[in-house]
């Protein structure tokens, strides 16, 4: 498979290559010259498949012609291999056609790891075959980073330095980053917001020298590898409930639209979706452009939800050249337009075709505790405030009600035990995945928001390459 840039000005690379590069030379992003097509009897085919087998076979038309396309059944069995419940990804009824998607059952408990684990072992294989190491350097705001790091503690080709916002994350996510005291892994506490962390991230993959010096790879969902992995849970949630022989509609819980972008490529590749609910918070900028057209930068406020809490959805861009034709020159101007004045407007033909497939929501946090009490009272389940913004898309979304629903359960309930207690009255019980995390000691390393001592920072800790 070839990979082209959304920004039309960087060389096509295969997949070994898109997985190391992240960002494309040119400011885009990667994604594949031609969407995989399956027929309805080759989707039909899959069900009943366990979730590393449909990983397998999902994965491997986008990796045809990389090293791991001998392996990737056996690279599916190890990525899943430590996941807590048996099913993977179980599915949860929460109303007459409505069931919950549950992507927290990996190590960190947010549906990061279903792709994390897969890339951590990729990065693993593909550089060992060619005999390189790699940096990896990310922004969190709290679930990125845990499970990149989850990912790739250990790993003999990897360093990995993670920026979090220095008092700015929940004392479980930041736990869950500082506690791996692993050799390659660095954490590293900004004084400074996410927005910071983000512009030092981007500061250093700016930087040439640097970037080929350490060999800089990226992790955040920038990365094709993590949309291609998100793909599986999106045919594997839908052959449970009735596709291909009827088509389903997805509710996922936004920030950077990596996730619901993992969806249209399915969609893309044959799976019959009636529609894609998309959630926000109150940092609704594709709620508003949704319903208007114009992409339109604001501050961002910090909610009940903060892995949501975005000021611009970085994998909009891939959606974008999709619906634009493909046409780069098209992408590009709206990108200067957005750099330039903080906004852009889609064509009428093009916003209107998205439409078609797409719908935007926003819930605040009163909204978010609202529906957290409401699902625990009608079912006895404990949702998460990421999750709750998707029931709600979902219930609100103009469909056919004989059509299945399926909420994306983003995260568990214990990673924001704040929020769900007070909606609810009961504390979530720490899985044991987490059984401990309060006792063990914590490293990382604080430092301001200074480009030059991050990098000093990292040319220090980064191994020899
Ligand atoms: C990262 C994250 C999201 C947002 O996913 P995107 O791919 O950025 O849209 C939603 N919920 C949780 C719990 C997350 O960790």
């Amino acid at each position: 498979m070839r990979y082209v840039s959304t920004r039309g000005r960087a060389p096509e690379l295969g997949f070994d290559d898109v997985l190391l590069t992240g960002l494309a030379p040119d400011g885009g992003l990667y994604l594949p010259a031609a969407w995989p097509q399956l027929s309805r009897a080759e989707i039909a085919a899959l069900a009943g498949l366990d979730y590393a087998s449909l990983a397998a076979r999902i994965m491997a038309p986008f990796v045809k012609g990389s090293v791991l396309e001998p392996d990737l059944a056996a690279l599916a069995r190890e990525a899943y291999a430590g996941f807590t419940h048996p099913a993977v990804a179980p599915l949860a009824q929460i109303g007459a056609n409505h069931w919950l998607v549950e992507l927290f059952h990996g190590p960190t408990l947010a549906f990061k790891d279903y792709a994390l684990q897969v890339v951590g072992l990729m990065f693993e294989r593909v550089l060992k075959a060619r005999g390189q190491r790699t940096t990896i350097v990310g922004a969190t705001s709290g679930d990125t980073g845990s499970a990149a790091i989850e990912a790739t503690k250990d790993r003999a080709a990897v360093d990995i330095f993670i920026m979090h916002p220095a008092g700015r994350t929940s004392d479980v996510q930041r736990r869950q980053m500082t506690t791996v005291t692993a050799a390659n892994v660095h954490n590293i506490a900004i004084k400074g917001t996410f927005d910071d962390c983000q512009d030092l991230v981007k500061a250093m993959f700016a930087d040439q020298a640097f970037r080929a010096e350490f060999n800089l790879s990226a992790a955040n969902s920038i990365n094709w590898a993590r949309i291609m992995a998100q793909v599986v849970y999106y045919f594997w949630a839908a052959l449970h409930v009735g596709a291909p022989h009827r088509a389903v509609a997805f509710s996922v819980p936004t920030g950077n639209f990596g996730n619901v972008f993992a969806g249209y490529v399915a969609a893309r590749m044959g799976l019959p979706v009636a529609k894609f609910a998309v959630g926000s918070n109150s940092n609704d900028i594709l709620t508003r452009y949704f319903e208007t057209g114009a992409m339109t930068k604001n501050g961002v406020v910090p909610t009940l939800s903060p892995s949501m809490d975005i000021q611009i959805s970085s994998n909009f861009e891939r959606l974008l050249f999709d619906y634009l034709g493909r046409d780069a020159a098209a992408v590009i101007r709206l990108m200067d337009s957005l750099k330039q004045s903080g906004a852009y407007t889609v064509a009428a033909g093009a916003h209107g075709d998205m439409l078609k497939m797409f719908e935007g929501f926003r819930l605040d946090d009163d909204g978010t505790k609202r529906v957290i009490g409401e699902v625990y009272r009608a079912t006895g389940r404990l949702i998460d405030p990421h999750t709750a913004v998707g029931v709600h898309a979902a219930r609100a979304a103009q469909l056919d009600p004989a059509t299945p629903r399926l909420t994306l359960a983003t995260a568990h309930p214990a990673k924001f035990p704040a929020a769900v207690k007070a909606a609810t009255g009961v504390e979530p019980p720490l899985p044991a995945a987490l059984a401990g995390l309060f006792e063990r000691p914590e490293r990382f390393t604080t430092l301001p928001n200074d480009l030059d001592q991050v990098k000093a920072f990292v040319r220090e800790h980064a191994r020899q390459l």
